[in-house]
């Protein structure tokens, strides 16, 4: 008998079907994508495998960082494992191999490092289906699973160039939320991992985490949301729920850390991906609920952009009227913060590099005043004037002249990531300023600033365009050139 016939079962992770045909035999072969969580599915698997008596196993992680999936793995694995039951993990390659050193097929292989299609080659070359007992990755690519799947765009290299994409996302859990994404607001932060500026991009990488849609199913014990519901999913999607942080609503700060939306790891070791996509599942915690007559494209960019700096503005008081502002920068980030001061009441000023922009500020978006910071007489008139300031500049820049414009006890908030922060200990000491820092924000101060803008009235100023678009987006949000956010229109372009 040779090895294919041996096999008497496999498993098709990127279409969620799960195929057993155990009986005497030994041995079966998994498959994933790596993107459906291989960890938990593998753990059903085993068990279901120790229950029939079988004695080993291959399984096979496309797709993934091996070194991160293969640690979790083996542990939970050697946790549910009996001492009859071995097992191997290989990547692409050296499944590949086992395959080449087991079966008289070697010469019809031509594969040599396998991708979704070409998992389905493999299968055609080996004639899998018609070995006996042996089911491979059966329909995987049929249009069925297609439409049952995920659709999305996904960079796949460092180049950043978004392209169509289909995967799976993991089935609805009983405290889960899936929503049919209608909207999903372009971050910088889209930008960074696509081009993998931090040097730890998982790709295929599906951006996005300004995400807006509606509830179109949820798990059986959840309490909040219902069908129909319109919500939105912010910048992470899990966290461990039961630290300080966590139990304060504080997640994002969570000690195990919270998991990012896309390109981060969630507690199953599945890769997550983010809002550029057709759908999301998510545990209800961390949904949000959009308030009646919000419109879904404005309520997009709120979720990352307008949390960035309301958190920090609540955070340190700055909603007390008649007290005054200095915003830096003038993108999605700060036109946000110039909306959310004027509606507490402050007197703001917008601190910019580029005058094109004055018109603007003062007319449309409502600032008190508007400085252009290359101007010393104008910074010189600041000084010593301001409350508050927010900083979303992402560029480099000095600091102590910002510093210098603060009153006493004045506080300077950096939202931006500019490559280093430099100032005088004197811009600081003199003065008893406080420089802090933020990013996002917690559940609960969340769904609050929501409700503050629906009832406020506060929207953000977006240009709408089609997922066909994002690639021209990306550039033109590079060089400042949109006012204010991108928001993808993922309802009517991504089909
Ligand atoms: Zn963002
Ligand atoms: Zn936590």
């Amino acid at each position: 008998m040779d090895w294919l016939s041996r096999h008497h079962a496999s498993v098709d992770c990127w279409n969620k079907t799960v195929v057993f045909k155990p009986d005497e035999e030994t041995e079966f072969a998994f498959h994933g994508d790596g993107l459906s969580s291989p960890s938990s599915i593998l753990s059903a698997i085993t068990r279901r495998m120790v229950r029939k008596g079988m004695q080993g196993f291959l399984a096979y992680v496309h797709d993934v960082n091996m070194e991160e999936v293969r640690r979790p793995l083996i542990k939970e694995l050697h946790g549910l494992l009996d001492e009859r039951v071995s097992f191997e993990i290989c990547e692409s390659g050296a499944l590949l191999a086992h395959f080449q050193a087991k079966s008289d097929l070697v010469d019809r292989i031509k594969v040599a490092q396998m991708k979704d299609e070409q998992l389905c080659k493999i299968r055609d070359d080996l004639e899998l289906e018609r070995a006996p007992g042996f089911v491979f990755h059966k329909d995987a690519m049929s249009s069925e699973s297609v439409k049952d799947g995920c659709l999305a765009w996904a960079a796949r290299d460092p180049s950043g160039v978004l392209s169509p994409y289909k995967f799976s996302r993991r089935a609805l859990g009983k405290d889960d939320v899936s929503l049919k994404i209608t909207h999903c607001g372009v971050c910088y932060a889209d930008v960074i991992w696509s081009k993998n500026k931090h040097g730890d991009s998982r790709y295929p990488l599906v951006p996005g985490h300004e995400i807006a849609g509606i509830v179109k199913e949820v798990g059986s014990s959840v309490s909040n949301f219902k069908v129909g519901d319109h919500v939105g999913v912010g910048t992470y999607i899990n966290s461990c729920r039961e630290c300080e942080y966590c139990n304060d609503k504080e997640e994002v700060s969570c000690e195990k850390g919270s998991v990012f939306t896309f390109n981060g790891i969630d507690a199953d070791g599945s890769i997550t991906k983010g809002g550029y996509s057709s759908y999301i599942i998510v545990h209800e915690r961390y949904c949000f609920r959009i308030p009646d007559g919000y419109p879904l494209a404005s309520a997009a960019p709120l979720l990352c952009a307008g949390i960035t700096v309301y958190n920090p503005m609540m955070r340190h008081k700055m909603n007390q009227p008649g007290k005054s502002l200095g915003v830096i920068g003038l993108g999605g980030l700060g036109h946000m913060a110039v909306k959310f001061g004027k509606a507490f009441g402050l007197k703001v000023t917008v601190l910019s590099t580029s005058a094109s922009k004055k018109e603007e500020a003062l007319s449309v978006l409502g600032a008190d005043n508007f400085v252009i910071t290359s101007d010393q007489e104008q910074m010189k008139a600041l000084y010593k004037s301001l409350d508050f300031i927010i900083d979303t500049a992402s560029g480099d820049h000095p600091f102590d002249p910002y510093l210098s414009l603060l009153k006493t006890a004045g506080v300077f908030v950096l939202v931006g990531f500019p490559s280093e922060v430099k100032f005088s200990p004197a811009s600081l000491n003199i003065g008893m300023k406080t420089v802090s820092g933020s990013i996002t924000g917690g559940t609960r101060v969340i769904q609050e600033m929501l409700d503050f803008c629906a009832a406020n009235k506060i929207y953000p100023g977006i240009e709408v365009i089609p997922i066909q678009y994002i690639n021209e987006a990306l550039e033109r949000m590079v060089k400042n050139d949109v006012k204010y956010r991108f928001v993808i229109d993922i309802e009517n372009s991504l089909k």
